[in-house]
């Protein structure tokens, strides 16, 4: 089989693999996508995001999705707009999510092209094609999705729906992509499964070289840092990742008020998609969280909602958050302060000086989110400039990534199969990657590569070598 590496080397996001099974005597060949992401980043370069695929979209027998992530999702419209018409299989929860979240960006990237004077990478009707090719798939159901090319789905937890991609042709030679690889335990999903059946694995590096804080650290912090702010009588700011952060966000926030650790004031819910995306974890929940978690879903109904929790949908209802007094919390998207309503509200809130800004998660750098970590006296926000005399509180350990000791974990449960010649380290930025890669080499006694874009290996029963 042959693994080229088309997205995600030496990069975050853009989460692109090509496998194929060449054909050889009596056996069959063909050609399966892992992934079809968009890269992500304040400096992303109009050739990397609407530039052409490496390889004829046409030509591709089936794409596999790992999890609902636009660095992972984010170019199929495109693909299926140049020509791609083989079926695109994922979990059902990944499909719900991933819908959600491609229809979501079709506005966005519009704006995006148009700023840079070029046509959309994409627009609704390719939205709805790519969507009309989709087949659900479940964990541990082996499929021939190519000819004489299987797929078998596993559990990452790393949000929702989330998969590892096993690929196996028919003299039995197996390659297997992580996709992102969940922060276990998590309080609402599965543990990650090991894979310990491919001849390669390509993992994620994302925290590679990084430790989180435990979780028990996590959790009291979050308790703490709220139980101040709400003593400040301000109101607090919750930029939100709308996909698994949010939704973790008001579990914790549920069990702290059930608990009686903090006072019941006014949350709000304050975005269309992470409202949206709640309602697909309300739906499959009961089928794909973590055992204890369904039964807590049978004996609570939702665990998302307390009483005293407002969804924002409309821009009326949105508008009419300003009148409720403080304190009181508004959890509102986009999770690094680019856009969307938060920007509405630290416009509004940031220069007093008893509001709480608490961020929760991963801020690039140049976003107005990271200047604000960093302690900036003023941003610019949708054109304005605001001043920020709020207190700014940063939590760790959100993140729904395995960190530098989970990731060694995953990569020891896979070699424990004693079937896996090298395990390529991909989705990560450089120095992660390396981290990583070396430490399985020094600590598991592995063969571990750090892949190059454009790179294709060939990977047989007996060695795995760059072609
Ligand atoms: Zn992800």
């Amino acid at each position: 089989m042959r693994l080229s590496f088309y997205g995600g080397a030496g990069k975050v996001t853009g989460s692109n693999f090509l496998i194929e099974s060449v054909p050889e005597g009596s056996l069959r060949g063909g050609k399966i996508l892992v992934d079809c992401g968009i890269e992500q980043g304040v400096d992303v370069s109009a050739a990397d995001m609407y530039g052409p695929f490496p390889y004829d979209a046409k030509t591709i027998n089936a794409l596999v999705v790992t999890h609902a992530h636009l660095d992972h999702v984010g170019r199929i419209p495109k693909l299926v707009k140049d020509g791609f018409r083989g079926k695109i299989y994922m979990t059902s929860p990944t499909r719900d999510l991933a819908e959600l979240i491609l229809r979501d960006s079709v506005d966005i990237l519009g704006q995006d092209a148009a700023r840079r004077g070029i046509p959309p990478l994409y627009e609704s009707q390719d939205v709805d094609m790519a969507f009309s090719l989709v087949e659900t798939l479940d964990y541990h159901t082996e499929k021939e999705v190519a000819p004489g090319m299987s797929v078998y789905l596993r559990d990452t937890g790393h949000i929702l729906g989330s998969a590892s991609v096993r690929i196996r042709d028919e003299a039995g030679v197996a390659v297997a992509v992580s996709g992102d690889i969940g922060n276990s335990p998590s309080p609402l999903l599965p543990d990650w499964e090991p894979i310990p059946d491919a001849d390669a694995l390509v993992m994620e590096s994302v925290y590679g070289d990084r430790q989180h804080p435990p979780k028990a650290t996590r959790d009291s912090v979050l308790k703490e840092t709220l139980q101040f702010a709400i003593r400040r009588n301000g109101t607090i700011l919750i930029p939100a990742f709308s996909l698994e952060r949010t939704q973790l966000m008001l579990y914790e926030l549920s069990n702290f008020f059930a608990a009686g650790d903090l006072p019941r004031i006014p949350v709000f819910l304050d975005s269309p998609l992470a409202i949206q995306v709640t309602a697909v974890y309300e739906k499959w929940g009961l089928t794909y969280f973590k055992p204890e978690t369904e039964d807590e879903m049978k004996r609570e109904g939702s665990i998302f909602s307390f009483p005293f929790l407002k969804q924002t949908l409309s821009h009326e209802e949105s508008r009419a958050i300003e009148k409720t007094l403080n304190p009181k919390i508004i959890i509102a998207g986009a999770g690094m302060s680019h856009g969307g309503r938060i920007t509405l509200w630290e416009a509004r809130y940031l220069p007093d000086p008893s509001t709480t800004l608490l961020i929760v998660g991963y801020q690039a750098p140049g976003s107005p989110g990271r200047r604000m970590k960093e302690g900036t006296p003023s941003v610019h926000l949708g054109g304005h400039k605001v001043s920020v005399r709020a207190k700014v509180e940063s939590l760790e350990g959100w993140s729904a990534h395995a960190d530098r000791d989970g990731l060694l974990k995953f990569a020891e449960a896979a070699l424990a199969g004693k079937r896996t010649k090298a395990i390529f380290t991909a989705i990560g930025e450089p120095a992660a990657e390396r981290f990583l890669a070396q430490r399985i080499h020094d600590y598991l006694g592995a063969r571990a590569i750090v892949p190059d874009q454009g790179q294709t290996w060939e990977i047989t029963k007996d060695s795995v070598k760059k072609i």
